[in-house]
């Protein structure tokens, strides 16, 4: 009998896109500064607005979003916070798939940027037709992916995760024997993979900010300063993971600075979280891990460049014009919520 062939499912690539340089802003006095803020101030009052931070964003957005009773947070708190909130515009500083999703979850509420060109190497390396194809060759897996995508392949997925959940979840799902269609970034994926066992296949997709992170170098600096705690985001190689004390999202990065007995730690994530750190733990030592060394580019130098788009500048535009709202359809956003909604129902529980 002639053995029947099958013929490999092709492992998907992901499409070529353009990272931009980081911008530079022109620098503010701290007159123009506290120009810019006081009426920042005054027209999210005036537009019952809120404004929502991501850690990675630049201090001064950081620090105005607190002040003005909005918040700073990772992208799940993010979407947390503005559908408690009662106001009727959010207005959120970060990367586009946190304004979409902040969309998704309040339909009716008006949601704007400061640039609707702020997007993410996982979202832009993940593009909806693709990676739906992937889905439909694979009709036995569950779909499982990151925040940081589009609309469209949220509406795709059976599960949106964050990395501040994503462990817990495919856990669960491991636990009940499904296999996990993974997307997009890979290295989060190979983590969570490792600690859980499931069986998973993962999209080829990475974090541009993450993926400089070198272990040799990091091995170097560690080897200076022998009393610090390696800090790591999940997003980052494998061989800089294993090097870590504590890998985790931002909030468990953040939390790990104030908790640690360490004087000194050697952090692997944008270097815009320093903001909160500091703010938090101003005794401590922050080392930035290295972006430089052996086989490095530094294209980001632990900065993101989508997220260098917001400024005080730009926000101040968005408010005083109305522009860079974000749409997402009210059919898309039905479909789209039903992942989301089941990871915030999922952190609701593991909470109680
Ligand atoms: S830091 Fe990485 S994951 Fe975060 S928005 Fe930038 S490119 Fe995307």
């Amino acid at each position: 009998m002639v053995p029947t062939i099958t013929k490999p499912i092709p492992f998907p690539s992901i499409p070529v896109f353009q990272v931009p340089p980081h911008p530079i802003w022109p620098s503010l006095s701290v007159t123009e500064k506290e120009i810019l803020k006081t009426s920042i101030k005054q027209m999210l009052k005036e537009q019952n607005g809120v404004l929502v931070a991501h850690y990675y964003t630049d201090g001064a957005l950081q620090d105005l979003a607190e002040e003005t009773g909005g918040c700073v947070a990772d992208s799940l708190e993010m979407a947390r916070f503005g559908t408690d909130h009662d106001a009727e515009t959010l207005v959120v500083a970060g990367v586009r798939f946190m304004g979409e999703t902040s969309k998704i979850l309040n339909n009716e509420k008006r949601v704007l940027m400061p640039d609707l060109a702020a997007t993410c190497s996982l979202d832009e390396g993940c593009p909806h037709d693709l990676f739906s194809s992937f889905c439909d060759q694979h009709p036995d897996h569950t779909v499982v992916v990151y925040a940081n995508t589009s609309a469209q392949v949220k509406a795709r997925s059976d599960w949106v995760v964050t990395s501040g959940i994503a462990l817990q979840i495919i856990q669960h799902l491991a636990e009940k024997k499904e296999k996990i269609l993974w997307g997009p970034d890979k290295h989060l994926g190979r983590y969570v993979q490792k600690l859980t066992g499931a069986d998973m296949i993962f999209w080829p997709g990475s974090c541009v900010v993450h993926e400089e992170f070198r272990s040799v170098a990091l091995e170097r600096l560690r080897k200076l300063h022998p009393g610090a705690a390696v800090l790591v985001h999940p997003e980052s190689r494998e061989d800089v993971i294993e090097q870590a004390d504590v890998v985790g999202s931002t909030t468990a990065l953040i939390k790990a600075v104030t908790t640690l007995p360490n004087n000194e730690f050697i952090i692997a994530t944008d270097a815009g979280i320093f903001n909160k750190m500091k703010q938090l733990a101003p005794e401590k030592t922050l080392l930035e891990a290295p972006t430089v060394g052996e086989g490095a580019t530094c294209h980001s130098c632990a900065n993101c460049p989508w997220m260098g788009m917001n400024s005080l500048q730009n926000l101040a535009e968005v408010l005083k014009n109305g522009t860079n709202e974000i749409e997402v359809s009210p059919e898309l956003a039905l479909k789209a919520q039903i992942p989301i909604k089941r990871m915030l129902d999922f952190a609701k529980k593991l909470k109680s």
